[in-house]
């Protein structure tokens, strides 16, 4: 079942190879995402959401040692 903020999916994709992302809510407020993950269908990259943001940082250049 999808029940997935769909203002949010019109405006992202990966930024590797603009494929479409698949959206796993972790925590929600009604229709709003506020902690989950967005995973590529195509390169399989993992983008987490926080507080409602999506971080679309390419993983490579995230800080992995914070
Ligand atoms: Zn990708």
């Amino acid at each position: 079942m999808r029940d997935v903020n769909e203002e949010l999916m019109d405006i992202v994709c990966c930024p590797v190879d603009k494929a479409d992302l698949e959206l796993s809510a972790e925590t929600r407020d009604g229709d709003e995402i506020i902690e989950g993950t967005l995973t590529c269908t195509e390169c399989g990259a993992v983008y987490p959401i926080e507080d409602g943001i999506p971080n679309l940082l390419p993983p490579d250049m995230r800080e992995t040692s914070a």
